[in-house]
């Protein structure tokens, strides 16, 4: 065993040149993507609670917004659609289309638009699924709606779709309806690992997302079970998922590394709503700096393995000082 000399350590932790040569995880804004709320019928802008300077935009306020993102460095967005008309089984998907479509006519492939593939914008109860009269999830018509929702946003120009439903047998039922309307180019960047957990409230504000009646613990991963949390993954990962991701990130910080070396695919990380707003309430107290403290949640992520990061602070990459 080597016994370090006294001042071994601290001589290499001296400058910021010598921390700099010896950091091992780097990462720049290309890595990062930038969650866009677009709500149907909205006029101007309005701010989500809790999340510093992340808004609701209406269409033409997300196209000015979007711009100064691209201005300030953002290439990735994940668009979640927030349609005002709901339902319970006949979902529309026509404001998806037509905000990914407005999108892609503005900005064409000056960035990647993944969409969010999910029901729970669009239905009346705020689940993520269809249910049957007695309130149980009706998981074929579930799984025929996400497919459509995919393959609406994907034959409006989206270039990636993110199914975040957790319903059993999505991303195969969801690949082979791409494939069958001639989406095979389009990836499936799929929620693969996906928590109930407390860290999604400004989220539903955001999304008009939350459920109207029970939780969602009965789809999403109880945060007790790893081994449950690791087979999610590798069933998207056979089911034909392109990417994979955990959400929260701090609470899979363990499961990164082991689902990326399993599964031979890059896992994302999601830096949930929850997670961004308790950096935003420690800034707001004079606890924390906002960006550095940002800035080391994003780092610990990628030495645990994370390929990218969702992350309401992507459009702050130009001031935490990202290439
Ligand atoms: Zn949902």
């Amino acid at each position: 065993m080597i016994t370090a000399a006294p001042w071994s350590r601290l001589r290499l932790r001296r400058t910021e040149h010598l921390r700099d040569l010896l950091a091992e995880t780097t990462f720049g804004s290309a890595q990062l993507i930038q969650p866009v709320f677009v709500v149907e019928d909205l006029i101007g802008s309005e701010p989500v609670p809790g999340l510093g300077d992340t808004a609701r935009h209406g269409r033409a306020a997300a196209l000015e917004s979007m711009a100064r993102d691209l201005a300030a460095g953002v290439r990735h967005f994940i668009l979640f659609p927030v349609p005002s008309s709901k339902g319970t089984r006949a979902l529309s998907f026509s404001h998806v289309a037509s905000t990914v479509e407005a999108i892609k006519r503005e900005f064409g492939d000056a960035l990647h638009l993944w969409v969010d593939i999910c029901l729970c914008s669009s239905t009346t109860h705020g689940h993520c699924a269809i249910l049957d009269d007695e309130g149980a999830i009706d998981l074929d018509a579930t799984l025929e709606a996400l497919a459509q929702a995919a393959v609406d946003a994907a034959s409006a120009g989206a270039d990636g779709v993110s199914p975040s439903d957790m319903m059993d047998g999505r991303v195969a039922h969801i690949r082979a309806a791409l494939d069958a309307a001639g989406h095979r180019q389009v990836p499936i960047m799929s929620y693969s690992t996906k928590f109930a957990s407390q860290f999604y409230g400004p989220f539903r504000g955001a999304a008009d997302s939350a459920p109207q009646h029970g939780n969602r613990r009965h789809y999403q991963i109880d945060v007790r079970a790893r081994r449950d949390a690791i087979a999610s993954s590798i069933r998207c990962a056979d089911e034909g998922a392109d990417l994979l991701m955990v959400k929260p990130a701090m609470t899979s910080l363990d499961l990164i590394g082991p689902i990326g070396e399993i599964t031979g695919l890059g896992v994302g990380a999601y830096q949930v709503s929850g997670e961004y707003a308790s950096l935003v309430a420690l800034a707001e107290k004079g606890f924390a700096e906002f960006d550095a403290a940002l800035l080391e949640t994003l780092h610990v992520l990628r030495r645990a393995g994370a390929a990218f990061i969702i992350t309401y602070g992507a459009r702050r990459a130009r001031a935490l000082g990202l290439s």
